[in-house]
């Protein structure tokens, strides 16, 4: 269980951690990537954080790798990389780094260590879980294969490592329906996300696509009565959904895409006024990029991803605690499925 008295004290004794303009100031250029969502007086207390973060990073020879639904000081102070989970995996692979602090949720710390074994992987808070995983296990895989025998299981990157060794091939949101229409089999099981296996079943209607009964709990608050009255408060603004959401949803909305789907999307379009139909940060990660663009509301926020804070950053790479362990046969069959998934893009030129 998470002890923040602990740490917070543990951190006061080794660091100054007091709001401090000045430093703030000497750090202008980083407060220049996200000037538009966080204000002076709140980048005054996030500033000796990020210091002392970066300093740290140095002396660890860490790499902070830092999910798209991360908060703005996050994503814009510490992280080296930013990206969806794939990105961020693949990314892992990549650094010369002996350590990597995954700014996202636990399943992403997971997929770095199985991909990248031989690096330290911390994650500031095992606390940070999803719904998606959290949702099956590999007995529920093994539920599926017996319901459809023969067919391959396409899994969510969204998994657990024991999912992902139990599962024939993993799946992005930005490559799921590929890799569903390359499947050698007509009937093909996806798991746990049931709404993004509608969307691709809708988008594949050659395959007979089949689904658990999962779900993101930001995604699937949304409403298609919710983007109507939406388009009607306020004309002419763009809805763009993730299509962890319902395919209702979907049908309604403008453009419908992952997480570097939707950035590249609004990076071309650049839309006057643009509704993000997805986790809150989002919006406010790509805002001071896109100054042309106004990013209106509403949005819903992901609890598991908000547990990631600077506090716990900096602990954990002080600390070097929240390393993550994969039991070594169960990481070498879900990295097989990671990797198909890797060569499987590549191969379509995704
Ligand atoms: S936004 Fe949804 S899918 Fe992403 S971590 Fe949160 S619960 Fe999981």
């Amino acid at each position: 269980m998470f002890d923040l008295p602990a740490q917070r004290a543990h951190l006061s004794e080794k660091y100054d951690l007091a709001p401090s303009p000045e430093l703030a100031a000497s750090m202008s250029e980083i407060y220049s990537r996200m000037s538009r969502v966080v204000s002076p007086m709140d980048w005054a207390i996030y500033a000796p954080y990020i210091k002392a973060i970066n300093d740290l990073k140095a002396e660890r020879n860490a790499v902070i790798l830092g999910h798209n639904y991360m908060t703005p000081e996050i994503y814009h102070g510490i992280s080296d990389f930013g990206g969806d989970s794939l990105q961020l995996a693949i990314k892992a692979t990549e650094v010369e780094a002996d350590v990597i602090v995954q700014c996202g949720v636990h399943f992403m710390a997971e997929t770095s260590k199985i991909l990248s074994p031989e690096k330290t992987v911390l994650m500031p808070d095992m606390e940070a879980g999803c719904s998606l995983a959290e949702s099956i296990t590999a007995e529920g895989i093994e539920e599926m294969r017996r319901r459809y025998p023969g067919a391959p299981v396409v899994s969510y990157v969204n998994t657990t490592a024991e999912v992902k060794a139990a599962s024939d091939i993993c799946c992005t949101s930005s490559n799921a329906a590929q890799i569903v229409a390359a499947m050698d089999s007509d009937t093909v099981i996806m798991t746990p996300d049931q709404y993004l296996a509608q969307n691709v079943a809708r988008d594949v209607p050659q395959k007979n696509v089949v689904w658990w009964e999962g779900s993101c709990i930001v995604h699937e608050q949304y409403r298609p009565q919710d983007l109507r009255d939406f388009r009607e408060w306020n004309p002419g603004t763009r809805l763009i959904a993730h299509p962890e959401c319902p395919p209702e949803v979907v049908a309604e909305a403008d453009f419908s895409g992952s997480t570097s789907g939707i950035i590249k999307y609004v990076t071309d379009e650049k839309p006057e006024k643009a509704l993000l139909i997805t986790e809150c940060s989002m919006a406010s990660n790509i805002a001071d990029a896109l100054p042309e663009v106004d990013f209106v509301g509403p949005c819903n926020m992901c609890p598991y991803m908000k547990k990631i804070t600077l506090e716990k950053v900096l602990f954990a790479l002080d600390t070097m605690t929240g390393q993550i362990e994969v039991n070594t046969e169960v990481a070498a069959k879900a990295r097989l499925s990671v990797q198909r998934m890797i060569d499987l893009s590549r191969q379509l030129g995704i």
